[in-house]
């Protein structure tokens, strides 16, 4: 029998978390858990190993919300704060396991994480390993994960889509990709960013109509929507929701 893939939704918030520093909509003023969303990243759990895909800013306080025993690989998705910002604390693993920390993350992301975290990866004060993916899409097996990936662009920069076992890992789209939607054709369980309204002139994500869209185009079972600012309330927005289309929220687990 297969063994089960637990997902901790460690973060459910978009770049500039929920509530927004100085910000006093009734979104960031609700008292309501949900409403309450860290930067996005995932506790990947399978077959006794933990992985993080996407170590945000806030993964020191998710992780010691959520304690795992040992770290045995990275995922990144891309390298911009909000998914990147925490790979520096992740380094405590490294010291406590006495070992590198493995890194997957594509070749087009080395250069924006090195920019950011140079002191790390150097010789002589190194606590990570990376393993880059060449390929605009492929598979792999990285710490005895196996993996699909897909890799898109959003406002220029490459992204990469990881999918591990029927779950999709796809957030940070900002339009309906023909490639992304042939390629997760029958997928069951897709998880997507999402933004109601784009800020300014700037759109980087998702909106509703496409994330049914891209449903419909691919097949999935089930959607998953994370990366969420205060534009989403999450009753309001919740009960409006259909067709296995859910919102998540920081500490969500999904098991599949
Ligand atoms: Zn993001
Ligand atoms: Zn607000």
């Amino acid at each position: 029998m297969k063994s089960k893939l637990k997902v901790t939704f460690l973060g459910t918030g978009s770049a500039l978390g929920v509530p927004q520093m100085g910000c006093h909509c009734s979104i960031c003023s609700s008292k309501l858990k949900a409403n309450k969303r860290q930067r996005t990243g995932y506790l990947i759990e399978k077959n006794g190993k933990s992985f993080i895909l996407d170590p945000g800013p806030d993964i020191r306080a998710q992780l010691l919300d959520h304690p795992i025993k040992r770290l045995d690989g990275v995922l990144i998705s891309h390298a911009h704060h909000d998914h990147i910002g925490g790979y520096d604390d992740l380094r405590v693993f490294s010291l406590i396991q006495e070992e590198l920390v493995p890194t997957l993350l594509h070749a087009k992301t080395e250069s924006g994480l090195l920019s950011r975290c140079h002191y790390l990866l150097k010789p002589g004060y190194t606590f990570f390993s990376l393993e880059l993916l060449n390929d605009d899409l492929g598979s792999g097996e990285f710490e005895g994960l196996h993996y699909r990936y897909i890799t898109y662009i959003q406002n220029g920069m490459n992204v990469t889509g990881f999918i591990i076992d029927d779950i999709a890992f796809v957030s940070d789209i900002q339009t309906v990709d023909e490639k992304l939607a042939q390629h997760l054709q029958g997928i069951e369980t897709l998880i997507v960013s999402c933004v109601l309204k784009p800020y300014g002139s700037y759109k980087s994500h998702l909106n509703l109509d496409e994330i049914y869209e891209l449903k419909i185009r691919t097949g999935a079972k089930n959607v998953i929507i994370t990366h969420m600012g205060h534009d989403i309330d999450y009753t309001t927005l919740s009960a409006k929701l259909e067709n296995d289309v859910i919102l998540s929220y920081d500490g969500f687990i999904y098991e599949a």
